[in-house]
């Protein structure tokens, strides 16, 4: 399962920088996940649910901040949203596109608790 793989990596760089701060708790993790990065919404929220087992994010609560795909088309410069690759411009209903964004996998930010 390529979401397993994808929250056991998220959650191993979570604990790596949770220790690196000497924290004893991770309250929020946010990740940013692109609608276009080939992630499917629910199975990384199941994949993360069994990744935090045993971990310190245990009780971590994880917010995934869904990024909506963008594309500047390529003819006429129009900026919109976009679902699937090969979805036209709906203004020039031209094909060739860049995608501004949409890619996104990433740790976006940790919130901890550390012992003083
Ligand atoms: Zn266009």
């Amino acid at each position: 399962m390529h979401e397993f793989s994808i929250a056991m990596n998220i959650i191993e760089i979570a604990e790596a920088e949770a220790s690196k701060a000497n924290a004893n708790a991770v309250k929020e993790l946010v990740l940013d996940v692109g609608t276009m990065s080939g992630i499917e919404f629910y199975a990384l929220d199941a994949a993360l649910e069994m990744a935090v087992k045993n971990t310190i994010l245990e009780k971590t609560e994880i917010n995934i901040n869904k990024i909506q795909a963008k594309a500047k088309c390529a003819e006429c410069g129009n900026a919109f949203e976009i679902q699937h690759v090969f979805d036209p411009c709906p203004k020039c209903s031209s094909l060739y596109h860049e995608l501004l964004s949409g890619k996104e996998l990433q740790l976006k930010s940790l919130v901890i608790d550390v012992d003083d």
